[in-house]
Parts: structure tokens; sequence; C-alpha cells
């Protein structure tokens, strides 16, 4: 079995393994880095292969897959719900190529071929390729759909972890151990050397200073990566009594329509119809004046304040007079607005770097697993080799390490590198 890492190897974002094990090629994941001016693509340097199997629907995971169909038609293996959720983000990415002038990497008609050659999978259900190798799909509770891979052939078994969570969440269950026996692992270190704070005091933390902005008669803007921390936010605003006030709005409203449509995916699926059903809904921006008062709980993309509606309401709010608070909920990667605006308080807007005079807060609500549980989920498998990929290299250093002090083979390769087993 060969193992080639075409991304997110000592990085984030556009992560790509190759598995080539007897006579089958197979892609596990295919996507892009967004987190720079334009996309970066995953290495090239595999034949096309003759099957992809997709972890989940966020873009530094799936965002290639459409461009494989310039040269291939391979059946593309995901749980069900990914399938919607994977078109939602390449077509709002598509967009944003256009709108920022910028080269498509993939065209229309190759989108539309992905789309004929998506194969649902259920959870732990068996997928046999020609030469008899086998792939299973695992929960891996970080979002809808969310999977770990199996990958079994006659040379030998793997287990790739995707973006993994092994804690539960208001929106799902933790990831599902799989009790076969795991060869090598390849597991994800976005958070190698960190340990995510206690999720009921952060939740409460973040609930009192909700209050506490809305008692100021503030409007409290917070905004959320559309698929998976928008609808966890919902379902902590409707346990904690603040749902009537707000409103959500941008991608993540059409991303929740999605998550409708899977309710056997979530851990609480009434919860959330619930929350769907009381939260305010702005579909666009003519109806968006309409919330622009005091005492607001606005929901909205883009979660690191790239575009989206978030910028609008900071101008719009702020044209009113109305004072505003900006509670950020996730990662905010080096060179976006939401960094720029953590670091110096300030926002590029239309081009144009303006002073943010709100209070800023930043809450942890990862949906990734913390280095604890990432040590406890080897551990579990107790592999004869670790590969870590999708993290930053100090992170990753952090965690090999403490792999190896508990006994386990952890390694961290590089982009590009093939490795023989
Ligand atoms: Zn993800």
């Amino acid at each position: 079995m060969e193992l080639t890492f075409l991304g997110a190897a000592q990085e984030v974002g556009r992560s790509c393994i190759g598995i080539e094990s007897d006579g089958l090629r197979l892609f596990m994941d295919a996507g892009v880095a967004t987190n720079r001016d334009t996309p970066q693509l995953p290495l090239q340097n595999l034949k096309v292969p003759h099957a992809v199997a997709l972890t989940h629907a966020h873009l530094d995971h799936s965002g290639f897959v459409p461009a494989i169909f310039k040269h291939s038609k391979p059946p593309v293996l995901t749980a069900f719900p990914t399938i919607p959720l994977v078109n939602m983000l390449l077509d709002d990415m598509q967009k944003i190529l256009e709108e920022k002038g910028l080269p498509e990497y993939f065209s229309s008609t190759d989108a539309k071929q992905m789309n004929r050659s998506f194969l649902g999978l259920p959870y732990g259900k068996e997928y046999e390729f020609f030469n008899g190798s086998l792939l299973k799909l695992y929960d891996a509770g970080h979002i809808i759909g969310s999977a770990q891979i199996y990958f079994k052939s006659k040379e030998g078994s793997l287990l790739y972890s995707g973006d993994i969570n092994s804690v539960q969440t208001q929106l799902h269950r933790p990831a599902t151990i799989p009790r076969e026996e795991i060869d090598y692992l390849i597991m994800e270190s976005t958070y190698g050397d960190r340990e995510h704070p206690d999720r009921k005091k952060l939740t409460k933390e973040f609930c009192k200073k909700v209050r506490q902005g809305l008692e100021e008669r503030a409007s409290v803007i917070i905004p959320c990566f559309a698929v998976g921390r928008t609808q966890e936010i919902m379902l902590i605003l409707l346990e904690n009594g603040l749902i009537d006030k707000t409103v959500i709005d941008g991608m993540g409203l059409r991303a929740s329509e999605t998550y409708l449509e899977y309710p056997s995916y979530l851990r609480n699926s009434e919860k959330f119809e619930e929350a769907f059903s009381e939260v305010g809904k702005c579909r666009g921006g003519a109806e968006r004046k309409k919330f622009i008062k005091n005492g607001n709980v606005i929901l909205c993309t883009a979660g690191m304040l790239d575009g989206g509606p978030a910028l609008s309401y900071v101008q719009k709010f702020d044209a009113k007079g109305i004072a505003t608070k900006m509670f950020l909920t996730g990662y905010q990667a080096a060179g976006s607005n939401g960094r720029m605006l953590l670091e110096k308080g300030q926002l590029k807007i239309n081009g144009k770097i303006v002073n943010y005079i709100g209070d800023i807060e930043k809450f942890d609500f990862s949906a990734h697993s913390g280095k604890k549980e990432l040590i406890e989920y080897a551990k579990d498998m107790s592999p004869k080799k670790i590969f870590l990929v999708h993290g930053d290299k100090d992170q990753m250093v952090a965690l090999k390490n403490s792999l190896i002090e508990e006994g386990l083979d952890a390694k961290m390769p590089i982009t590009g590198e093939k490795v023989v087993l």
C-alpha cells in the first residue's frame, strides 16, 4: 500500500491523500486552502483516481473535487448530507472568484459531472471496490454528515479521521470509535497542543455576555461559519432563552435548511427544528433594514469576517448610531479580517480599513477534538503507525511527541511525500 500526501501535510487546508493499493487508486478528500487571496490547490502528481472518498463538506476537504472531473469521472463516496452542502459552498466560492476577477479552476460542467457521480453512503455500511477492497464511513462528530474513512485491502487497513470531534456538542453526537483492527491511522492535528475550555462554562459565559449586550441596548453581531457553527450557536441560544432575540442571515440560513432535511444526523433534531422555527430570518439585503434596531442578536456569515452580511450589519448599525458588540466564535486564520479585528480592533470594509468601536470577544466553540481527545483516540486505535495531517507545524510537533511518549509511532509527512507501507 502506498500513501501520497497531496496537501494538508504540516499545514491546514487542501486536504488530499492518495492511496494506491492492489491496483486501486483512491483519493481521500480533495480540498482547497481558502485562507489566501487565491485558493491553493492540492498537488497533482498522481494519476486520476478510480474513486474519491470525501469526509465532509468544508471546502478545505471538498473544494477540489469538481476539478478532478476535468480528466475523469470517478464515483465520489460520501455521507448523504455532504452532497447538498458541497454544492452550496462551491457555488459561493465560484461567486467570490468571479467577484474578485480570479480564474476559476473548475467549470460548471465539471460541477455538474461531479453531481452525477456522488454516491451517498450511510455510516457503517461497507462499500466494495472492483478488487475486493472495502470502504466504510464512521460518524466523525464534526459537522452534519462528517465521516472518518475506514479502508481495507489485501495489503492492510487504515483509518483517516478527517476533521473529528470526540466530544458531544449540542448538535452532534461524539465521533464513533471504529472497532476494526487498524494498521495505519491518518489523523488530523488542528489542536494537537491545545485543550478546549470546558464547554458548559464557555456556553454560560457566552450567554452572559450576550445578555449583558442586550441589557446595554446594544446589538450583538455573532459572525459564524455557515456549516456547523451557525447551527450549534442557534441551539445554544435556544437553550438559554435568547433565540427570540436572534436573527439569522446569509449562507448559514441556507445551510440550516439542509440540516433540517437530515434529522437522523443530529443528536436532537426536534430541538434544532424548534430553534429554526423561532429564530428570525433575513433573506437578503432588502429585508436587512428591518433588523437594524437595538437589542438584536445577529447570527451571520462570514465566520472570519471576509465578506458575508456581517460587515454590512456593522455599517448599517453604525449609520443608525446603534452600538454593537462583536462576538467571534471560531478560528481566525492569519490574514483574515477577523484576525485583524482581534489584533488591531480594525476591519477592512469595501477595501477601506476602519476602526471598530464596539466590544470584541472571542469564544472557542471548536468542532475539533482537543489534544487530550486526539491522544485518547489514537490510543484506542493502537495502530502500527500514525500519520499526522491538517495542523500547523508547532501543533503537530507537540502532538507527535506526546504520541511517542505513549509508545505510539507517529510521523509528520510533508506535502508531496509518498510513503510505502
Ligand atoms: Zn471541517
